[in-house]
């Protein structure tokens, strides 16, 4: 497929998907092979063990060939029966599709709303979970890194509202734009079905999905009554005993996907964590620098993976995307739903530099000028002083 030719390289920072390291990209050039040989089980062990140092977890987590809405319906069909309460944050708009994907299951959900510029409400969380003494309320539903906003939930203090509750509810949480990018924690934090996407902090194309599953979770899928077929945990987990599947996996995904869980591990979880930190720290401040708004209003909630950028009133973020790609071959991400044309989205997740990203903010700041959107010149500028100055 030809793209429309511009001299240099195409800058895509939308906030997924990412960017794909070269390394990812020779991995998954090579031959498919027989996904039911001997190669392929000792690949699959491989990933599979792997993956979970990713999830920090100690448990299984489950491979689908499918975009990360298949591993949503995966979480619910394999948890919950239909009739089932279930909490959901409304934090933005991919809380607001998998809520009506609950809708659509036959599930009824209870909706705790924010404004769109924070993340989910723990106190709203703890008061609707002690309300519910008779446990009517069967799961709780966190987007921990809303793409929409650039809003990060605190999953661990979800967990303590919870706890705090004694309410037996299970816990799922979509990791789709925070997995590797973002501290998460699926033992340590009680998580009971973690949703995760490829094409984000794990730098692979789009076509894999993820559920990581906790004891709990599993107890749960033996009397849960939705139907499922194809997502069923049950013949996954039995093929992936000796590294399989029940059926013919995305196998040079998977390739890439040993590559880069390995290129993660090497680099050290907690090393790509600070870098997405620091990273999202100089974007912020070169949108103070142009004297223009982040979108997320908390700071405890500021995202690391991506900077949603609120533009002046009566100005387009649509048409200030328009004049980037036009001019400067770069994607940015697009406002969505009530933020359409309000936003528009710096994502710095995946596998970027510091000369990346200064390239994308210099690319933002010679477009506010082109567009003629009101900001102070300074930006990227700031952004280079403080990288510098964290080496
Ligand atoms: N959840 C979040 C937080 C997302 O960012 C996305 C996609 O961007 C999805 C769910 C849906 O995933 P997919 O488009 O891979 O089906």
């Amino acid at each position: 497929y030809e793209t429309s030719r511009a001299p240099g390289r195409h800058f895509l920072q939308i906030p997924g998907p990412t960017n794909v390291p070269d390394r990812v990209l020779r991995a998954m050039d090579n031959p498919t092979m027989d996904h039911r040989g001997p190669d392929f089980g000792r690949l699959g062990l491989e990933i599979l063990a792997n993956l979970r140092r990713v999830f920090q977890t100690e448990g299984p987590v489950v491979i689908y060939p499918a975009s990360g809405t298949g591993a949503w319906e995966a979480a619910l069909t394999n948890t919950l029966s239909p009739g089932d309460a279930v909490l959901m944050c409304r934090t933005g708009w991919f809380a607001s599709l998998w809520q009506e994907m609950a809708v659509r299951l036959q599930l009824v959900p209870q909706f705790i709303d924010t404004d769109w510029r924070r993340g989910a409400d723990v106190d709203a969380i703890g008061a609707a979970l002690a309300k519910d003494t008779a446990h009517r309320i069967k799961a709780v539903c966190v987007v921990h890194n809303e793409t929409s906003t650039g809003c990060t939930s605190r999953i661990d203090e979800v967990r303590a509202a919870m706890d705090a509750a004694r309410h037996p509810a299970l816990l799922l949480v979509d990791t789709i734009s925070s997995l590797a990018s973002i501290d998460y924690r699926h033992d340590a934090w009680g998580v009971d079905v973690t949703v995760a996407g490829s094409q984000k902090g794990l730098m692979l194309p789009p076509g894999l999905s993820f559920n990581a599953v906790s004891a709990k979770a599993l107890k749960a899928a033996e009397s849960a009554k939705l139907p499922r077929s194809y997502w069923d945990w049950r013949p996954m987990l039995a093929a992936n005993e000796t590294g399989y599947f029940p059926y013919t996996p995305g196998t040079n995904l998977l390739y890439g996907l040993d590559a880069a869980v390995k290129m993660l591990l090497e680099e050290g979880l907690v090393n790509v964590f600070a870098r997405h930190d620091r990273h999202a720290e100089a974007t912020r401040r070169a949108v103070r620098a142009w004297g223009l708004e982040v979108q997320c209003a908390d700071p405890r909630h500021y995202s690391s993976s991506l900077t949603a950028v609120r533009v002046p009133e009566g100005h387009s973020a649509d048409r200030l995307r328009a004049v980037i790609l036009e001019k400067y071959n770069m994607s940015l991400g697009n406002g969505l739903g009530q933020l359409k044309d309000r936003v528009f989205r710096i994502g710095h997740l995946g596998d970027l530099s510091d000369l990346q990203l200064i390239g994308t903010l210099g690319g933002i700041e010679m477009g506010l000028r082109a567009a003629g959107v009101p900001h102070r010149a300074g930006g990227a500028q700031a952004a280079i002083d403080y990288l510098a100055g964290n080496a």
